[in-house]
């Protein structure tokens, strides 16, 4: 049985498929790797929490003008059972740092941790007793954003940053 042909379709230029230029592949392929780590990259859920001056540049990055919702992470849970993102804003103190360390151990795997700033990374201006000079201490970190504070720019990027490695990540090994 013939297939009713469109008298107005044009035929398609030389070396670019019908299928391209109808936009209707058909057939996708990918490796599950692929799928689960582009799901778990466009629906990261970050936990609502923030230590100092960096969490207010962490919320302009969630208001509107920068707008982390493009992202599949507008939600921002009080639990840490619902999120599977940590963004360490801020210096953390030794008197924190227990705290901070129930709530990832309560996160359900995969769970990524962004240090955020200066102080997260490595103390920044706190060389102090009182200050962790790095929340590297107590929680393996997966990106670093410099900056004292960094703008929501810098933490957009690292975010970026942090999905492009998890989309290199092996689905049953981690
Ligand atoms: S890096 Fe700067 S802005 Fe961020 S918590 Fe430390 S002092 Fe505050």
């Amino acid at each position: 049985m013939g297939v009713a042909q469109n008298p107005t379709t044009t035929l398609p230029r030389a070396g670019v498929a019908q299928g391209q230029k109808t936009g209707s592949f058909g057939v996708v392929t990918t490796t599950l790797d692929q799928a689960v780590n582009w799901g778990r990259t466009r629906a990261m859920w970050p936990m609502l929490f923030g230590l100092a001056c960096c969490a207010i540049e962490m919320m302009a990055t969630q208001a509107s003008h920068y707008d982390m919702s493009r992202f599949g992470m507008e939600l921002m849970r009080a639990s840490p059972r619902q999120s599977d993102l940590m963004i360490v804003a801020g210096r953390v103190s030794r008197k924190m740092a227990p705290v901070l360390r129930r709530l990832y151990d309560q996160m359900p795997a995969p769970k990524w941790v962004i240090a955020m700033g200066d102080c997260a990374s490595c103390g920044g201006i706190f060389n102090n007793y009182a200050i962790l000079q790095g929340v590297d201490e107590i929680v393996p970190v997966d990106v670093y954003v410099a900056g004292c504070p960094p703008r929501p720019e810098q933490l957009l990027h690292g975010i970026m940053t942090l999905h492009e490695k998890v989309m290199q990540e092996k689905v049953f090994t981690r």
